[in-house]
């Protein structure tokens, strides 16, 4: 699903350079759940959003689902971007005059569909994280973990084929932490495929896979042995 080869990214800032990544190759597969860890710095975030379409690579190849990414302009990768990707950030980004449910839906207006079904996709996006209930009310009336799982919602609800989620829990308590780790669990049996940033380890217990950057390179890369459900 996901493959890259020899991914670099150099930020330059006037005559100054830095090199983040210095060759990053990797795959995930269809339907992992994917731990990313490493030190502040290391380029997780750089990383995460090369993945999710938002920037692109110096250099390397990126192949997302048979196309190559790494090299489209930018309006293909908007598109591919908006077809292919979920993306929960730290901060939760949700409008707040805006209620659950609308926020969830504010995705589909790019794409153009009708309001009516807008909101029955973003109720059945809500559903998935167990917050239906709370559809019309606004952010400031719900606690730190609902408010994240609108946002899981609102990425979840172009059924992108990957979710990713940069520290999603790095603004909540450690109880809400593990009720949204759930939340990803579940989004993960049911066929997607997780990637998230967290630079806690009993938050990265609850992935399958374990990546570590550091300084710009993949350290480690631990897939647990897993007990498969055959039945799922
Ligand atoms: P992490 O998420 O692992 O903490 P980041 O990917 O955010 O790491 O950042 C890696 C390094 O790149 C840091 O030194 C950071 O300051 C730098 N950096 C990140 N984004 C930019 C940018 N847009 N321009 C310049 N430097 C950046
Ligand atoms: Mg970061």
């Amino acid at each position: 699903m996901i493959h890259l080869e020899e991914i670099r990214k150099t930020y330059y800032m006037g005559s100054h350079s830095l090199e983040v990544l210095k060759g990053v190759s990797l795959d995930i597969f269809k339907n992992e759940y994917v731990a990313l860890m490493g030190p502040s710095g290391s380029g997780k975030s750089t990383l995460m959003n090369i993945l999710g379409c938002l920037d692109t690579p110096t250099s390397g190849k990126y192949i997302l689902n048979g196309s190559d990414v790494s090299k489209m302009a930018d309006d293909d990768l908007a598109d591919v971007r908006n077809k292919e990707i979920g993306f929960v950030f730290q901060q939760f980004n949700l409008l707040p005059r805006l209620t659950a449910a609308e926020n969830v839906a504010l995705p589909l207006i790019y794409g153009g569909i009708g309001k009516k079904e807008r909101m029955e996709r973003a109720l059945e996006a809500l559903r998935k994280v167990g917050l239906a209930e709370r559809s019309q009310h606004k952010p400031n009336e719900m606690s730190g973990g609902q408010i994240q799982r609108v946002a899981i919602a609102r990425a979840l609800v172009n059924n992108p084929s990957i979710l990713l989620a940069d520290e999603p829990t790095g603004n909540l308590d450690s109880k809400t932490s593990v009720e949204v780790m759930e939340i990803f669990g579940q989004i993960q049996a049911a066929g997607n495929t997780v990637v998230l940033v967290t630079h806690e380890e009993d938050i990265a217990a609850f992935a399958k896979r374990v990546i570590r950057l550091r300084d710009g390179l993949v350290e480690t890369d631990v897939t647990k042995d897993s007990t498969h459900n055959v039945m799922a």
